[in-house]
């Protein structure tokens, strides 16, 4: 793919972000992308983040990309290179405990926590850094048994433990859409992440204030996402292209 490419999708992608803010009655900056650079080479996100930082330093007022990515092995092979252009890196797929270690040395969040197991390891391991771990609890709103997640109705209570724990910011909650070509599944699957967002803030347990993200929706179905609230949009295909064969499934 030629650069250019990745500089008008991202630029396309601002635009679109920006339509679907307006259509839903949002201010644009209330939401955020995030760039998912699963197969993609480090030269490849390089590219994107360089426009990216092109694109605001001509006035564009979103905020910096975030970058996501699913396993911790194309995380520490691609953070390393593009660390002079200081990118903030969240992890975005299962994380094994055994990669807990070499994940954090890169990411500044975690946005896939679906159990106590590892929200305690991950408390553990951040104990007596200056600033918290941001955590996500990823939700499986869709159902299907292939995505990762927590069953919605455990999902407040979980949050509420995960927010108690040392070293951790609960900063939101995550999901994989589901997949589906009826908008109105989509969009439920969506309002059903924001609901438990509500009641986790709402219920006002302790380290529980900060938790009003909701990242949701990606290349596919952003629009929907934006009009149930989301703070982050995870995008890979619509700024980098389709991905080489066989793709990474979907977390
Ligand atoms: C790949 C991936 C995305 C981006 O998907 P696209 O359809 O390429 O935009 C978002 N979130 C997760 C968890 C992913 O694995």
């Amino acid at each position: 793919m030629e650069s250019g490419d990745v500089a008008a999708r991202l630029a396309q992608l601002n635009d679109r972000v920006a339509a679907a803010c307006a259509a839903a009655g949002r201010a644009s900056d209330e939401v955020r992308v995030l760039l998912a650079s699963k197969t993609m080479d480090a030269d490849a996100v390089r590219v994107a983040l360089v426009a990216d930082a092109a694109a605001r330093a001509a006035g564009s007022r979103t905020a910096p990309v975030l970058l996501g990515e699913n396993r911790v092995q194309e995380l520490v092979s691609k953070a390393p290179v593009l660390a002079d252009l200081a990118p903030e890196w969240h992890v975005i797929g299962p994380l094994q405990s055994n990669k807990v270690t070499a994940a954090l040395r890169w990411a500044s969040a975690v946005q896939s926590v679906a159990d106590d197991a590892l929200a305690q390891r991950l408390s553990g391991r951040v104990q007596g850094r200056d600033a918290p771990l941001d955590v996500w609890v990823q939700v499986n709103v869709s159902g299907e048994p292939t995505k990762h997640g927590a069953h919605p109705d455990d999902a407040v209570d979980l949050a509420a433990r995960v927010a108690a724990l040392p070293g951790l910011r609960l900063a939101g909650f995550m999901t994989v859409g589901a997949r589906s070509d009826d908008e109105r599944v989509v969009r439920a699957g969506y309002a059903r992440l924001r609901a438990i967002r509500d009641a986790v803030v709402g219920g006002g347990a302790p380290g529980t204030r900060d938790a009003h993200g909701l990242s949701m929706g990606m290349s596919g179905d952003l629009e929907a996402a934006v009009a149930e609230g989301a703070t982050v949009v995870r995008i890979g295909t619509a700024v980098f292209g389709a991905r080489p064969a066989p793709a990474a499934p979907s977390a």
